[in-house]
C-alpha cells in the first residue's frame, strides 16, 4: 500500500515537472504565438522568429530568416565584405 502511494507521488512529481517545463518553454516564445510553430534564428541578432513573422532573405539559393529588414541588410553587407 505504501509502495502504491509512493508510485502515485512519483507520478505526480513527473507530471508537475512536465507541466513546469512546458510552461517555461511557452514563455520563451513570442507572445500570442501557439506552441509548435516553426521558428528560425536570426543570424545577425540571434533572435528567434516564427516563419510567419520573419523577413525572408534568399541568399545563395537558401532561405535565411530575419527579425527585421535591418538585420537582412546587415547580413547582406557582411556577405559583400567577404
Ligand atoms: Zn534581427
Amino acid at each position: 500500500m505504501i509502495r502504491l502511494l509512493f508510485l502515485f507521488l512519483a507520478g505526480y512529481c513527473v507530471y508537475l515537472i512536465f507541466k513546469g517545463a512546458t510552461r517555461k518553454s511557452a514563455q520563451t516564445r513570442p507572445p500570442g504565438k501557439p506552441a509548435g510553430e516553426i521558428t528560425h534564428k536570426d543570424p545577425v541578432c540571434g533572435m528567434y522568429v516564427t516563419e510567419d513573422d520573419a523577413v525572408v532573405g534568399r541568399l545563395d539559393d537558401r532561405k535565411v530568416y530575419f527579425c527585421s529588414m535591418e538585420c537582412l541588410e546587415k547580413y547582406r553587407e557582411t556577405l559583400v565584405d567577404k
